[in-house]
Formats: C-alpha cells, structure tokens, sequence
C-alpha cells in the first residue's frame, strides 16, 4: 500500500489534489488587447499545486480558442469566462472561489462615489 506524503493517507484515501483545487482561489476576466481583441485571463492558480500546462490544454479544448500559459497564468482568445468557470468547476475547481470579473472599461468611465 503506498502512502501519500504529504497527507499520510493511503494514496487511495489522499484527496490532496482535490483540496488543492478546491482551494485555489482563480480570477477570470477579460482584457482587451491591440486591435481590439478580447483575452480571456484566468489568474490566481499555484503552479506549484496544479498542472497549468494540462488546464490550459483543457480549456483551450473546451472553448475552442487558442491560448498560452505562462507564469501560471492562462490567456484564451476572445472572451470565454462563462464556459472557462463551468469547465473548471467540472474538473473539481470550487466554483464559489471562481471569481468571474466583468471588463473594467478604463476610458470614458467617470468614477461615482
Ligand atoms: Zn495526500
């Protein structure tokens, strides 16, 4: 029987990895690049916890765009914020700590407090 090593539980009982996507608190938004492309950003996943090569693959599948990781951070092309929470939270993702931001409008918007 082998042992987790970071749990101690027998590998079959070890939900680690599930914890550690059940935890990662994950940002998604959209930026508008040059030319007016939409990117979709998810941020906020620990590459140390999480493969974010594979998750990238994975969602760049499932929405049917391209886009890179890098520095665990993961960028599609267009806007896919919906289908990108609803993916992650099919792979264990919590979806109470998928925090969807809508697109900050930085220019003609005036602040009111
Ligand atoms: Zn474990």
């Amino acid at each position: 029987m082998k042992i987790c090593e970071i749990c101690g539980l027998p590998e079959e009982l070890c939900v680690c990895e599930e914890i550690a996507r059940e935890v990662q608190k994950v940002k998604v938004y959209t930026v508008r690049r040059r030319f007016g492309k939409l990117m979709t950003i998810v941020e906020g996943i620990d590459e140390h916890d999480i493969d974010v090569r594979e998750l990238t693959k994975e969602l760049k599948a499932k929405c049917a765009c391209g886009g890179t990781a890098k520095k665990g951070q993961i960028e599609l092309q267009g806007d896919h914020k919906r289908k990108v929470k609803e993916v992650l939270a099919k792979m264990g993702f919590s979806s109470d700590t998928i925090e969807i931001k809508e697109r900050n409008e930085r220019r003609g918007r005036k602040r009111r407090h």
